[in-house]
């Protein structure tokens, strides 16, 4: 046979990857090729097709990380075969998620950090329902203790993001969505005392509402539970969704008092892809003390002769956005965690101005006091003659990607608009974005961004 004879549609060195079979063709999209193709063709092929997804660095709808500095795509390629599960295997991986926990646990202020049990997960959906689950178990064990019925638990809340519906839906439990009273951004803690009985199993507070941004005020929470409590013997926990909060408050509002300082807080999850830093895929679920996690939720599985526990829904799971997370608290230090999201509330406050001074909006959210963002919504709806869906729309001409949605039940009839501020957004792309929408609000008054008139004259 000779030598330099190959397979189909693998190339030799000199060919060109736009001219090789695979290249020439429309790609498979419901059937697997038979035959064998260059790997520089598919890369380019793929690479291509990606091209159409819209810019990540231009998604201002997004919480997740959107950039990375060298060295963390450096570890996620070297990590790229170590299996999270795999806790004999990896030992060092396995440590290094245990560190993150206890890190977090101290920055968020738990009486026992360097002890206390908490975990990675995919991402604060994974960890939302390892925390709904552990105020389940814990409030049926209470209620069997005491010889009651626990077959109708119920979860407090506000205007929860869509992973708190699921965790009620998959593991029954009444989700009570405690509705937005006007102009308010989220849960009001005098609205609880209709809302929480002898089978509430916890009140969820968000820090970072998904919908506005704006924090939850925790501590006002847990206030009211403790006078419902002092009213009628309820003893009812708070599990936080710091989500987005979770990673900003620590840095830039350390006075605020949300997190394990507040003894009724029970656990917290945070997403270590959002305002962690740490790319796709991780999140983190804390316990304030290692009580608060019921043992029967907890696996053991055999360790180098020891003991690993383990409480997640997932089995196998990539460890480089764990490492990736690690590299960012070590790399940053509170120091480079503070400046990062200073200069982005920076940034979101002078948008909040810049938008408030263009005339038809009302900010709902101004980039005080929560997360690096703005959010607001059109202050004459009916009198404006374009909807924020339309300035969307045009924003989207120049690749911006500026949501528009209504809020939840209650205060659905307000379309708002939300722009996140994160690590690898500048001031000077902000102001990009200013100038943008004031081009667009100008297209927009002269009837140029709507679709032209019925022509007369057209018909058949
Ligand atoms: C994003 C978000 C979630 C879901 O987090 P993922 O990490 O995307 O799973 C839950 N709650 C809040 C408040 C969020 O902002």
């Amino acid at each position: 046979m000779a030598l330099h004879q190959t397979d189909r549609g693998v190339a030799a060195p000199y060919d060109d990857v736009y001219a090789m079979p695979v290249s020439e063709h429309t790609l498979p999209k419901y059937r697997m090729p038979e035959a064998v193709s260059d790997p520089r063709a598919v890369y380019a092929l793929i690479h291509d097709e990606l091209a159409l997804d819209g810019n990540a660095a231009q998604n201002l709808a997004t919480f997740c990380t959107t950039w990375a500095e060298a060295e963390v795509h450096q570890l996620m390629d070297e990590c790229l075969d170590k299996n999270m599960v795999d806790k004999d295997e990896y030992p060092q991986t396995a440590d290094i998620e245990s560190r993150c926990v206890h890190i977090l646990a101290d920055l968020w202020h738990s009486p026992q950090g360097a002890s206390t049990m908490g975990c990675s997960t995919t991402g604060s959906s994974e960890a939302a329902m390892l925390g709904g689950l552990a105020l389940k178990w814990r409030w049926r064990k209470r209620r069997e203790a005491e010889g009651r019925p626990a077959g109708r638990p119920n979860l407090v809340c506000g205007p929860v993001q869509v992973c708190w519906e699921k965790f009620a839906r998959y593991f029954d439990v009444e989700l009570r969505q405690v509705p937005l009273e006007p102009d308010a951004t989220g849960l009001r803690p005098h609205q609880l005392r209709d809302h929480v009985d002898e089978n509430t199993i916890g009140v969820v507070a968000i820090l970072g509402v998904t919908y506005t941004c704006d924090y939850e005020p925790v501590q006002e929470i847990a206030a009211e539970l403790d006078a419902i409590q002092a009213d009628t013997g309820l003893d009812v926990p708070v599990h936080v969704d710091a989500a987005s909060g979770g990673f900003v408050a620590p840095f830039l509002h350390p006075g605020l008092e949300w997190d394990f300082r507040v003894p009724r807080v029970a656990s917290i999850n945070s997403s270590g892809h959002k305002y962690g830093m740490a790319p796709l895929g991780v999140g983190w679920a804390v316990w304030r003390s290692a009580d608060l996690l019921p043992g029967d939720l907890v696996f053991r599985v055999s360790y180098l002769g020891g003991d690993m526990p383990t409480f997640a829904l997932n089995f196998s799971r990539p460890g480089g956005e764990v490492v990736a997370q690690y590299y960012n608290l070590l790399r940053l230090g509170r120091e480079g965690y503070r400046r990062i999201y200073r200069a982005a509330s920076d940034s979101a406050r002078w948008l909040g101005g810049e938008i408030a001074g263009m005339g038809p909006f009302t900010l709902l959210y101004d980039g005080r006091g929560a997360l690096p963002a703005v959010s607001w919504t059109l202050t004459d709806p009916a009198g404006t003659g374009f909807t924020l869906y339309d300035l969307t729309e045009q924003l989207r001409l120049r690749g911006w990607q500026v949501p528009a949605y209504p809020l939840p039940p209650r205060r659905q009839e307000t379309v708002v608009q939300r722009v996140l501020i994160r690590h690898g957004i500048s001031h000077d792309k902000v102001e990009l974005l200013a100038a943008d929408v004031r081009a667009a609000l100008a297209r927009l008054r002269d009837g140029a961004g709507k679709p032209a008139p019925h022509q007369p004259g057209f018909h058949h």
